[in-house]
């Protein structure tokens, strides 16, 4: 039986420092990557030496000299490692082929409407044939597959505990997915959360938190660079943040919570509440907004104001350095973007704002399953 591999953000691992600095200035010396990462030459030659015999870098010839001894250069090599990841959305799979510089050398985007666990697993296996195919990379060159789901996953056994949207409960993916490769499975706000931290708007923060905004609101913490889980790996549920006392009742059970006030689906309730027309999508709900509809500019005002205010009660809680705002609501960065900031500024305690960035994600849908690949990439380098 195949084992889920458990995995974790590794940011201060002095080989990953050493990679992670190769993979981002290019080919660099030893002398060079000790001084910029204050690593003993003894420690980086150690570690040189390591991914050298790893193939994942190649020695790329001497630095140009300066009277003294020639050092040198090191530089990565990203086609020694690829790995799939996935965004597994309540309709749809976004999958893409990444490489071990976080290129996406192939991205495939299958629909569906049925959501068996057996039946999504054959559709994963499908969509793996096709993205290698399509790229004339053999299967056998794959090392990993990662997986993000909305829904809770037990961060030990990789198994989705709760995925609401899908209907799963206790799903084994990686047990069922035909594929003799290793997976991991993440949820999906964590996992864009890492994408953004490593190839996105949040790169180089220590203390980032990802907002994402679909049918509810899930958030991915990284805290002091490492992803935070919680007891129960529940950390980031602060959808269900108590945010009008006996407000609106929630999906949970409760009441008053912060996603039925400020998620793409409030959203859309609101504007039938308000025009007595129900939208087929969300789509069709930015496409108003964006031909200036009334209603859909006083609906967003609406949102932004919940948003804004549960984006504040994050920041004193929790003094980031970086939001970043994922879902399709991006494409409406332009038009709320001023609005949604001056509210945060408003609800905020005056310290936690000041210092405090926010941005709408760069990487759009693929900020997800670019994370789960980094973390399938991290999990296969240094675990
Ligand atoms: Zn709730």
């Amino acid at each position: 039986m195949k084992k889920a591999i458990n995995h974790r953000i590794m940011r201060s691992n002095n080989k990953r420092q050493i990679l992670e600095f190769i993979r981002k200035n290019g080919p660099s010396t030893k002398r060079g990557i000790a001084q910029k990462l204050g690593i003993s030459i003894t420690t980086v030659a150690t570690f040189i030496n390591e991914l050298l015999n790893e193939d994942r870098i190649t020695a790329f010839g001497n630095a140009a000299s300066s009277g003294g001894r020639k050092s040198e250069l090191y530089r990565l090599n990203p086609d020694s490692l690829y790995v799939i990841g996935v965004d597994l959305q309540v309709d749809r799979i976004i999958m893409l082929l990444i490489n071990l510089q976080g290129e996406v050398l192939g991205v495939e985007e299958e629909k569906f409407n049925r959501s068996d666990e057996w039946e999504i697993a054959s559709l994963l296996r499908q969509t793996i044939t096709k993205i290698c195919d399509s790229n004339k990379i053999p299967l056998a060159k794959i090392s990993g597959i990662g997986i993000g789901v909305p829904g809770i996953v037990n961060h030990q056994t990789g198994i989705i505990e709760f995925a609401p949207n899908l209907g799963w409960k206790n799903v084994d993916l990686p047990m069922i997915l035909p594929v003799d490769l290793p997976v991991i499975v993440e949820n999906e706000a964590k996992a864009a959360a890492v994408g953004e931290a490593t190839f996105g708007s949040a790169q180089g923060y220590a203390n980032v938190i990802y907002v994402s905004l679909g049918l509810g609101i899930g958030t991915g913490l990284i805290l002091n660079n490492n992803l935070f889980y919680g007891h129960n790996f529940l950390a980031g549920e602060f959808g269900h943040m108590a945010i009008v006392p006996n407000g609106l009742p929630c999906r949970c059970g409760k009441k008053g919570c912060w996603e039925v006030y400020a998620s793409n689906n409030a959203a859309l309730k609101l504007y039938q509440d308000y025009s007595g027309i129900e939208l087929s999508s969300y789509d069709e709900l930015l496409k108003a907004l964006f031909k200036e509809d009334p209603i859909a500019i006083k609906v967003f005002a609406e949102i932004v104001n919940y948003l804004g205010l549960g984006i504040a009660n994050l920041i004193n809680g929790l003094n980031p350095e970086m939001i970043v705002i994922g879902g399709k609501i991006t494409e409406a960065d332009s038009l709320i973007h001023y609005q949604l900031l001056k509210v945060i500024k408003e609800k905020c305690f005056e310290y936690s704002y000041r210092g405090v960035s926010l941005q709408f994600s760069g990487l759009r849908n693929r900020a997800t399953a670019l994370g789960v690949g980094s973390l399938m990439i991290d999990s296969l380098l240094y675990n």
